[in-house]
Parts: C-alpha cells; sequence; structure tokens
C-alpha cells in the first residue's frame, strides 16, 4: 500500500478517512474502468466498470498479473503481444499512452471496444512505480462510425461510375474531331468538365478517407530506406513545380539540419541511411500531397524538400514560400473538410480531406505530422515516421525476402 499512498499534509484521520471514502465512491461509481497496477505487474485497483467491460470480478482481478485479466486484441483479432500492451509500454517508457482503437478481449472471449488512457505514476527517484489505466466503453460509438464510413464508402463508389461517364461524355464532347460547338457552348461545358474532375477527386478522397477510418486501406508495410525513396520521388514530382515556374530543392542528411524540427539531425553522416517500416505507395501519397498543396497555393518562389533523421525518426520536410496559413487555422488543418477561408485559397479547389488522409496514414505508422506557417511567408509541413536502425532493418528485410516466394507460391 505504501507504494502508492500520497503524502497527507496535517489532515485529521477522520478527514482522510472522509476522503478515501470519497476517492471510493468516486472510483466505484464511475462510468469508465479504473484499473491501478504497480511495476510487477499486480493490480491494486479494479472498479465495478473494470468488472463490467473485462468481465473479471474484482476479487478475482486484484493481486493477479494484469496480462492474464486485460487482454487486447488487434484488428485481426489476435491477441497483442505482452510488449505492446500499453499497460507494459507506459511502464517501460513512463510516458503517459492514449490509444482509441483498441479492443478488449473479455473473459468469455467476446470482444469490446475501448479507449485506453494509461499513465505512470513516478516515485520520489523518478522510477516508474506503477500505472492507472482508464478504460472507456466505445462500441456503441465506434459501430455508429462504422455504419457512417460504410455508407460513405459505398456511396462514393457507386457514385465514381456515373461521375466517370458524365466526364468521358464531357470530354468527348469538348473534342474539336468529334463535335462542333460554339465559344459559348464551349466555355459552358469546360465548366461542367472541371466541375465533374472536382466532383470525381471527392469521391476518390471520399472512399479513401472512409477507408482510413475503418481500417481497410491498402497497407503492406515493408523495410524502405527513405533517404533513396524521397530523392526518387522528388525527380517525378519536379516537373509540376517547374511547370509553375516554381524552384524545387531537396535537401538531405546534414544539408538541411537547419531546418530539421526537434531532432538531433546526425551530423557525422552526409548521407544516412534512413530505415522506416510502412507502404512506401502510402508514403508516397501523403509526400505527393503535400507537395501538391506546396505547388497548388504558392504563386512564385520555392518548394523544397527535406529528409533527415536522429536515432528515433525519420523527419520529412515539405516547405514553400506561398501565402501562410493563419495561426487560427493551424489545430485545424488535418480535420475533414477543414479549408482555410481566404481569398487565396478560396479560388483554389480542393476537397479539404487530402490533410486528413495524411494524418490518417501517418498515424498508421504511429508517425506525426504537423505544420509550422506564417501567413506571407509561407508553410511547412513536418512528419516525423519511427526509424529502424540499420541492423534491425536488414534482419527485417531478409524475414521479409525469405516470406517473398511463399507469397508468389501461394499466387500460383
Ligand atoms: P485541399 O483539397 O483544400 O487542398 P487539404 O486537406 O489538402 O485540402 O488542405 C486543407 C487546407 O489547408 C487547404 O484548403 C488550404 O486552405 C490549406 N493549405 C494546405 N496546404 C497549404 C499550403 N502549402 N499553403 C497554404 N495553405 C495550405
Amino acid at each position: 500500500m505504501g507504494l502508492f499512498s500520497k503524502k497527507t499534509s496535517g489532515g485529521t484521520a477522520s478527514a482522510f478517512q472522509n476522503e478515501k471514502q470519497k476517492a471510493d465512491i468516486i472510483i466505484n461509481s464511475i462510468d469508465d474502468g479504473v484499473i491501478l497496477i504497480d511495476s510487477i505487474n499486480v493490480i491494486h485497483v479494479f472498479n465495478p466498470s473494470a468488472s463490467t467491460m473485462t468481465g473479471w470480478p474484482a476479487n478475482e482481478a486484484l493481486g493477479l498479473d494484469y496480462r492474464s485479466i486485460v487482454k487486447f486484441v488487434d484488428d485481426k483479432g489476435t491477441s497483442i503481444e505482452d510488449s505492446q500492451h500499453p499497460f507494459h509500454r507506459v511502464l517501460v517508457s513512463g510516458k503517459a499512452l492514449r490509444d482509441n482503437t483498441s479492443v478488449l478481449l473479455q473473459k468469455d472471449r467476446h470482444q469490446l471496444s475501448v479507449d485506453v488512457s494509461v499513465s505512470p505514476l513516478v516515485g520520489e527517484d523518478n522510477k516508474v512505480t506503477g500505472a492507472v489505466a482508464i478504460l472507456r466503453n466505445v462500441e456503441e460509438q465506434r459501430k455508429q462510425d462504422k455504419q457512417r464510413a460504410d455508407f460513405i464508402s459505398t456511396a462514393s463508389h457507386e457514385m465514381r461510375t456515373p461521375v466517370a461517364a458524365i466526364e468521358g461524355y464531357l470530354a468527348l464532347a469538348l473534342n474539336d474531331k468529334v463535335t462542333n460547338i460554339d465559344a459559348k457552348a464551349r466555355g459552358y461545358l469546360e465548366k461542367a468538365h472541371s466541375s465533374t474532375q472536382h466532383l470525381g477527386k471527392l469521391f476518390q478522397d471520399l472512399l479513401t478517407s472512409a477507408k482510413a477510418e475503418d481500417g481497410r486501406l491498402t497497407n503492406h508495410p515493408v523495410v524502405v530506406e527513405m533517404g533513396e525513396f524521397v530523392e526518387k520521388l522528388v525527380d517525378d514530382l519536379r516537373f509540376s513545380a517547374e511547370k509553375k515556374g516554381l524552384q524545387l530543392e531537396f535537401l538531405t542528411g546534414a544539408a538541411q539540419n537547419d531546418a530539421a524540427k526537434n531532432i538531433d539531425a546526425t551530423k557525422k553522416t552526409i548521407k544516412p541511411l534512413l530505415y522506416t517500416h510502412a507502404d512506401p505507395d502510402r508514403v508516397r501519397e501523403v509526400i505527393t500531397n503535400l507537395f501538391d498543396n506546396a505547388v497548388k497555393y504558392t504563386e512564385t518562389g520555392k518548394v523544397s524538400i527535406g529528409i533527415t533523421g536522429d536515432n528515433e525518426v525519420v523527419q520529412f520536410r515539405i516547405s514553400d514560400t506561398g501565402p501562410g496559413i493563419p495561426k487560427t487555422d493551424l489545430p485545424h488543418l488535418f480535420q475533414k473538410f477543414y479549408r482555410v477561408d481566404n481569398s487565396a485559397t478560396r479560388t483554389i479547389g480542393g476537397t479539404g480531406l487530402g490533410l486528413y488522409i495524411c494524418r490518417k496514414i501517418v498515424e498508421l505508422y504511429n508517425g506525426r505530422i504537423w505544420v509550422e506557417s506564417e501567413v506571407e511567408k509561407g508553410s511547412t509541413f513536418y512528419i516525423n515516421l519511427p526509424r529502424l536502425d540499420g541492423e534491425r532493418a536488414r534482419k527485417m528485410q531478409t524475414e521479409e525476402a525469405s516470406a517473398q516466394p511463399e507469397i508468389q507460391n501461394a499466387k500460383l
């Protein structure tokens, strides 16, 4: 008990008793599951909501190792490894953790969607002495989210086909070799054509964001050396920047140290190997999206792409000399359908879904995306993805290579 007791300053025994009673009343009556564990994984508090959610009565759970009571499964229903358990991660890292995608495996093997928040308890010598976990039942909310995502994805999928047909016929109507129309009709059809293209892009983005929300986004992560990957990608992107008269700059490793954010960019090697575990197609999608925005919103000047890293992360940077984004808009930028409402961007078409999709993809790889911007100076978007050290990357690459023939055989 001494492990978790808080020092009380001069209160009487009865006042303390009252305080304890009050705390017990709160813990026992709230709707969220509250679980307290110590540093050797033993459960010390297990409130009634925790019992309801896990299916384990408190008198059975108390005193046991949490790993036999609070179990989580991944999206395929497989139990997650002990090292990935949120309680374990907090005990090891000493950092608080939130997970809004967790699924609890109940005593009777049923599954329950929960949001998990775990905070470490830190002793006087900065040692982690335990952790407090709050579990929130979000079964109903996730079901509704899934229904909404399913509806959006079916509707946008169905609507893409007729929209593509309309776009095709409008393109034919605008083709000199096929039709003969006057200038006025051409003007109207051109407007209809570009609106249809916009609609097609909207349905495509809606479909992608619905897939990202319910975990159906195609995702085949492999070990990728991002330095070389981004260098090649920049070559592909160069044309569209230069077509608009914008300069395109690519900086890697030490050359881009000045622009790197919150990381100890390596000073020793000019070109370090920056390995991550991600689907290259998805990473391409994110960088291309940020780059397309940079080009789209920038009238003159430069777009710059940079890549660097420290021991923990690989950091991508896409900067422009465009109109910048007002401070009040910055916190909302990665939300669905958010578009900055100003004269500079109002005239430029877009769906407001691009950055939302980028965030969803980056989060898929436990990464982080954020922006820094100053109006009239330009914007810089950053992405941090977890970095794999060389040894681990090579080991995983060998495993990937040996798994490859099996996949091919399976296809035959
Ligand atoms: P959109 O399809 O509207 O470009 P995004 O989600 O990609 O949607 O971007 C959301 C909004 O963020 C844009 O509408 C624009 O107002 C702002 N924005 C994004 N990138 C930039 C940039 N590089 N410079 C200025 N504004 C930007």
